[in-house]
């Protein structure tokens, strides 16, 4: 069950731990989605933004001291079938319990399953108007969401293992996001309500599926024409000397792979900002002001700046982690 802890990536002692989005795409996908929201629900956000983003990788940290928590964050669907679209596993959990029992489930992970329970919680807090539960969750649902569309989280071949392609996971979430993401367009327009969570996050794991052959197969293909001299090269990551895809052939494959990295992160914005709105709504829209001060009103081209500064704003933060 536990079983995708510990595809790390060591080299000169340091660890590099690569489970989903890299920490620094899952801060910056749970700050954007505030910006996606309505007013009635932007000024409560944006008011604890630090704590939403900071908070984006707990379920990664809980990994370590919760086996529960590891098959929360993807769904091996090529255990099922061969190729999209996924038409055989039931998206209701007690059909699938009932198809395949509950052991099986987890074996393969659970993530659409996951995010159908999460957002019904939420919609409990919204209720309660329980604000730091409606924190935790919302921070909570947005890395399952997130990670539900990175086609990696999809397959049984999780980190290339399979195809000798080893930290290709982290080489997709962490270092293409790190290296390029400052030239995505994050605007994705306003949240939209979500009439049926379970089929969303389904389609969330299929897109990922159907994609996750290009981040192989490209990958292999690069590998075969570039070769291993030009694809690593080291970083000086606090004290020590790491060894990291090369930017040469980072670069080649980014290329390659077209904005299938952009898309991911953009749809992952759009869809938490959509759950947690629409969590809101089906909670009979109650009124968060009493958890806020003052309204907050935003024109499309306040959205984009005030998107284009967080992201800034984050990156400086990433940076001053670094020389600590
Ligand atoms: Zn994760």
């Amino acid at each position: 069950m536990f079983k995708k802890v510990l595809f790390i990536w060591c080299f000169t002692g340091l660890v590099i731990p690569a489970f989903s989005w890299g920490f620094f795409a899952h801060k910056m996908i749970n700050r954007l989605a505030v910006f996606t929201l309505p007013e009635d629900l932007l000024l409560f956000y944006k008011n604890n933004i630090e704590y939403l983003t900071e908070h984006a990788v707990d379920p990664d940290k809980r990994r370590y001291n919760d086996e529960e928590e590891a098959c929360r964050h993807y769904v091996d669907l090529d255990h099922y079938e061969c190729c999209a679209p996924i038409d055989t596993v039931p998206k209701a959990w007690k059909d699938a319990v009932a198809k395949y029992s509950e052991d099986t489930l987890k074996a393969y992970g659970i993530v659409p399953w996951h995010i159908a329970l999460m957002k019904f919680k939420l919609t409990e807090a919204f209720k309660a108007k329980d604000k730091d539960l409606i924190l935790k969750l919302s921070a909570d649902i947005g890395h399952y969401i997130a990670d539900a569309h990175v086609p990696l989280h999809s397959t049984k071949n999780y980190n290339g293992q399979l195809t000798n392609q080893n930290g290709i996971h982290g080489f997709w979430e962490s270092r293409l996001p790190e290296l390029f993401s400052r030239n995505y367009d994050f605007f994705t327009g306003k949240a939209t309500y979500i009439n049926n969570i379970q089929l969303a996050a389904w389609a969330a794991s299929e897109g990922a599926f159907a994609a996750k052959d290009s981040v192989l197969l490209f990958e292999a293909e690069l590998n075969k024409k570039m070769g291993a001299d030009r694809k690593y090269t080291f970083e000086q990551k606090g004290q020590k000397q790491v060894k990291v895809y090369s930017f040469e052939y980072s670069l080649a494959y980014h290329n390659m792979l077209g904005n299938q990295v952009e898309r991911k992160m953009r749809e992952s914005i759009a869809a938490v900002g959509s759950i947690w709105f629409s969590a809101w709504v089906d909670a009979g829209q109650p009124d968060l002001n009493e958890l806020t001060e003052k309204p907050v009103k935003l024109s499309d081209e306040e959205r984009k700046k005030a998107i284009m500064e967080e992201r800034l704003l984050l990156e400086q933060k990433q940076m001053k982690g670094r020389e600590e």
